[in-house]
């Protein structure tokens, strides 16, 4: 694995950030899933599991159900695929305290809530020469350009009067990925006295990885853990009590008898949620990325796009989320 790595990484190295539909071996790679590049390049079947087991954590898919260009220019935009997949000095380092959503959250005290229309989902957008109408329930706003900042696929559920054609044939081609994230409460962090990190990446689910999920000062334990690809997809069709029983069983194969003695259990099924669609991100199946690539951040007249996935940088994460916003504002300020 460790072989196959440096190599995903050298050939990632290579990739142009902005444009990797343009790189020289980029028809090739586009034309075979990552699963293929795993069975042909990594020699040992322990080799192969794990590049499955890293690539689901990572993307919530199966290495089956994407490309391998799309694959190392991810992997591209994080510079390595360690980066990605590790803690210390990685993607997996920080937590928001007080949970991701403060983010959102204090950005709209700084917008002012004012200017925030919630629950309001656009139906409509209608394009012409001077500008654009967007409909979104009781809503009727007008203005000079719109910048949708959601996922491809979600981008199907708006009725555009203007289709941009290539735009929504690419979205059609990028499905989410596939997650249910679990926090599982105890008493105390009982890991922690046996020395264990809580951290656990296993081929066997329910569970992929496993983290510790306590603050600083917290008494009582948590756990989180992601089920993910097909199997979390298959542990998905099953009722909460099942899941949750499952993990236990998991957990305690992992950490011991303490595990199975939980005092709480929450979920959230991503893929169903309606304004999401699955996460974390949306993944270019076979041949999208070299013959739809170039629409990702091309506005489609005053339209612009925005989201993790049109990111350079951390496309997929937080930072590609904040990165592309500010590539579309920027293109918006520079028109007329
Ligand atoms: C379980 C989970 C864990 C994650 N962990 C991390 C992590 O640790 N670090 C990290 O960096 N990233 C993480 N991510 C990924 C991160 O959430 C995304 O990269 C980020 O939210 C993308 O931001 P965005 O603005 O592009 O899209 P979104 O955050 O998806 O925002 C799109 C918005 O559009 C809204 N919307 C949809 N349709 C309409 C419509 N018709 N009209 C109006 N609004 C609409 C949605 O409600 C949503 O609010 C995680 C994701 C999940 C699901």
């Amino acid at each position: 694995m460790d072989r196959a790595l440096k190599k995903v990484n050298r050939l990632a190295a290579g990739l142009d950030l902005e444009k990797p539909w343009k790189s020289a071996q980029a028809q090739e790679w586009d034309g075979i899933t990552a699963e293929h590049w795993i069975q042909a390049h990594v020699p040992t079947a322990i080799g192969k599991e794990l590049m499955r087991v890293a690539t689901r954590a990572i993307f919530s898919a199966e290495p089956s159900e994407m490309s391998f260009l799309f694959f190392l220019s991810y992997v591209r935009s994080a510079e390595t695929f360690e980066m990605l997949a590790d803690v210390e000095g990685a993607a997996q380092q920080d937590r928001v305290r007080g949970g991701a959503f403060q983010i959102a959250r204090r950005l709209a005290e700084r917008i002012g809530m004012d200017s925030i229309h919630l629950s309001s989902p656009v139906q409509t957008i209608e394009q012409s020469e001077s500008g654009v109408r967007i409909v979104a329930g009781n809503l009727d706003v007008r203005a000079k350009r719109a910048i949708v900042a959601m996922s491809p696929s979600l981008t199907l559920g708006i009725r555009f009067e203007r289709p941009p054609v290539g735009r929504l044939t690419m979205a059609r081609r990028m499905p989410m990925g596939s997650v249910t994230k679990s926090i599982i409460a105890y008493d105390s962090p009982f890991w922690r006295k046996k020395d264990y990190a809580g951290m656990a990446v296993s081929d066997r689910g329910p569970f992929g990885p496993v983290f510790d999920a306590c603050l600083p000062n917290d008494e009582r334990g948590y756990l989180v853990g992601f089920l993910e690809g097909e199997e979390g997809r298959r542990y998905a069709l099953e009722s909460e009590e099942a899941r949750r029983t499952a993990i236990l069983e998991n957990l305690t194969r992992w950490f011991g008898s303490e595990a199975a003695e939980s005092i709480g259990y929450v979920e959230k099924n991503w893929t169903m949620d309606e304004w999401s669609g699955g996460c974390y991100t949306g993944l270019m199946t076979p041949g999208t990325m070299t013959n739809y690539g170039y629409l990702l951040r091309t506005p489609s007249g005053r339209i612009h796009w925005a989201g993790t996935e049109t990111a350079t940088e951390w496309m997929g994460y937080f930072d590609g989320a904040v990165e592309s916003g500010q590539r579309a504002a920027k293109e918006v300020m520079a028109g007329e």
